[in-house]
């Protein structure tokens, strides 16, 4: 029997539904939510993805904005366009796509914005918040996205074994933080995998839930998956397709065909955590939002 497939189009609509309720009632006190994504350089794959965030922002009546700035862009002024960003009352949300070009410290740019306004959730104040489990702080929407998906679809992960293979920064590690928390979306018993592991089958045969976040084609074969386990694939992985309309197309980390087979539930590549990802980020600047606005309402001391 194959797998049912986890949809992550119909749950980042659910969630779209719901934002945009609350965007309309942010409209109603006078407050448009904002968002601004720098791009420093001409990486096609970057390109491509502040595109797509800027198009999910129009369809959601978020105000958006993007910076194209040149590859030789210095750190000094990529610096000080956040100081202003961070000062303006119309941003709430201030996102630089990420890599930077290798002349720019990645952590004195995380380190710049104001964690009010980090809607990629990569400043250590809302790491540090994630981790503790403070509620206040932002979620980074891939992992966050990973954990709606998995509730929304009626996977609950409490008490369940998550296996993750991969640590980045962006997926593996946030997704392990959030899951183990003590809340009833997660209670999960987590391990992390990564290229220094050994036995990794051993391990992922373990797995009531299996993320695999590691960016390598057909990785994840059946016989590494356990009978009736939940398979959630990150990976986004471009490869020469002749026949598809631009040459090539993209496809995750699990071998699909023979992993449904054998798992309960799956996410498709495309159509599962990429749709969540994009989604959360905007659930994050909606929520930036808001926090402005409360805080406006607060009184001074
Ligand atoms: P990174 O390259 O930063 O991390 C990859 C991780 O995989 C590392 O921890 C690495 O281990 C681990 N790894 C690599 N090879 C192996 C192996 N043979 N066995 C076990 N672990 C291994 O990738 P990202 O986390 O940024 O992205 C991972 C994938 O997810 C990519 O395909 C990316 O495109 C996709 N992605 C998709 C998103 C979406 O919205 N759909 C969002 C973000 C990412 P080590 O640390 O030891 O090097």
């Amino acid at each position: 029997m194959g797998a049912k497939i986890i949809d992550g189009k119909e749950i980042a609509d659910q969630i779209r539904k719901d934002l945009t309720r609350r965007i309309a009632k942010l409209r109603s006190e006078g407050v448009t939510p904002g968002l601004t994504v720098i791009l420093v350089g001409d990486d096609p794959a970057s390109s491509s993805y502040v595109r797509m965030k800027g198009k999910a922002c129009k369809e959601l009546g978020i105000y958006s904005h993007t910076l194209l700035k040149p590859p030789d862009y210095s750190e000094g002024s990529l610096l000080g366009l956040i100081e202003k960003l961070n000062d303006d009352p119309m941003i709430h949300g201030i996102l630089v796509q990420m890599p930077v070009p290798e002349h720019i410290d990645v952590s004195k740019i995380v380190r710049a914005i104001d964690p009010d306004k980090d809607v990629d959730a990569f400043h250590p104040v809302n790491v540090g918040k994630m981790l503790i489990g403070e509620s206040d702080g932002f979620l980074p929407a891939t992992p966050h996205g990973i954990q709606e998906l998995l509730s929304r679809s009626g996977h609950k992960v409490a008490g369940k074994h998550v296996v993750i293979v991969g640590r980045s920064n962006i997926v593996g590690k946030p997704l392990a933080a959030i899951l183990m928390q003590k809340n009833q979306a997660a209670d999960a018993t987590v391990t992390v995998c990564h290229s220094r592991t050994e036995n990794l089958k051993d391990i992922t045969l373990q797995a009531d839930v299996l993320v695999s976040a590691i960016g390598k084609v057909n990785f994840i074969k059946a016989d590494m998956v356990k009978e009736g386990a939940v398979v959630v694939d990150v990976g986004s992985n471009r490869i020469d397709d002749p026949t598809a309309p631009r040459g090539y197309r993209f496809v995750g980390d699990v071998d699909f065909a023979a992993v449904k087979e054998k798992a309960s539930a799956i996410t498709p590549v495309p159509g599962g955590v990429g749709p969540m990802t994009i989604i959360m980020l905007m659930q994050n600047t909606v929520q930036a939002a808001e926090k402005a606005l409360e805080r406006q309402g607060r009184p001074k001391v």
